[in-house]
């Protein structure tokens, strides 16, 4: 059996490895293909192509979007995409600017808090273009503020925690015609983790092309469930292990194994679209 991990973060988001790191650890593990999905970018995907292609592995371009539909936070993963389409490009640095104000906002909520941490420590570790909470967390870690991440989660940056701050999201339906006009596929993800149910018909109806059943926070039940209506609504099943590193001593990487029948019918799916467009515009 091959299989596939759809759902991996790297040092350009908020994970700890490199792509090299994590291509070593995809090919310890003997998977076929992998994905890379950092949040609001795509800048890693150049070196995990490499790396992945060194050891052996298909590599396939991706990233997560945070979006909302109703007042939802909606997380949208975009594979295949085109990394030099100009309009993601554009979008990507607009969502990348707004997650480095938060975090100044952040930081600044922490200050009044007493809590003397430099906004430029938080970057310095970050040091990517797409810093988000589990930078501020480590830098509070690293600085001795606190005495571990779920420590600074949970004092301070946990919804509605006194540090916390909104992230201006994407509207749903936008974010997955920015996937499409960059010849990507959109797929909802976890949708067990932010109870998404409802707004699924109306994203099939504004074109979603896939779901992530599998996920290393959902049940076997949940994965059940999105199968199910994966095939009620006629979408396409991924699925990946979400890694941003290590966990309890172990790399994510690993956990969740996706079934490689699902990455023929998502490359099926792209070429499809590929050909409606050229034909379209003959
Ligand atoms: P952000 O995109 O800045 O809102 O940060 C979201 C990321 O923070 C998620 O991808 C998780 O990796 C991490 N995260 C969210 N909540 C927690 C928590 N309670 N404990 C640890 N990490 C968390
Ligand atoms: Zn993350
Ligand atoms: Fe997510
Ligand atoms: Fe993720």
């Amino acid at each position: 059996m091959k299989f596939a991990d759809l759902h991996l973060h790297t040092q350009f988001s908020d994970g700890t490895f490199t792509p090299e790191e994590l291509a070593g650890h995809g090919a310890r593990l003997g998977f076929a293909a992998l994905a890379l999905t950092d949040h609001d970018s795509v800048e890693g995907c150049a070196r995990m192509a490499a790396a992945c292609a060194a050891a052996g592995i298909e590599f396939i371009v991706g990233a997560e979007l945070t979006a909302e539909h109703d007042h939802t936070e909606v997380h949208i993963l975009g594979y295949f995409l085109d990394t030099q389409n100009q309009t993601l490009l554009t979008e990507i640095a607009r969502f990348q600017a707004v997650r480095q104000q938060r975090i100044r906002e952040m930081v600044a909520r922490l200050n009044k808090l007493n809590v003397p941490l430099g906004v430029e420590s938080v970057f310095a570790l970050a040091n990517c273009k797409s810093p988000g909470r589990p930078h501020v967390a480590r830098a509070l870690v690293k600085a001795g503020l606190v005495a571990s991440l779920d420590e600074a989660f949970e004092r301070f940056l946990k919804k509605n925690r006194p540090a916390w701050v909104p992230k201006a999201r994407m509207s749903a339906l936008e974010g997955i015609d920015l996937i499409h006009q960059a010849g990507g596929l959109a797929v909802m993800a976890h949708p067990g983790l932010n109870r998404t149910d409802d707004v699924i018909p109306a994203l099939v109806d504004a074109g979603l092309d896939g779901i992530e059943c599998f996920h290393t926070k959902h049940s076997t039940v949940m994965a059940e469930r999105y199968l199910e209506i994966a095939d009620r609504f006629h979408l396409l099943v991924t699925g990946g292990s979400d890694c941003h590193g290590f966990s309890k001593g172990k790399p994510l990487i690993g956990g969740v194994k996706l079934p490689y029948e699902h990455v023929e019918k998502m490359k099926q799916a792209v070429a499809a679209k590929k050909s409606a467009t050229t034909d379209a515009h003959r």
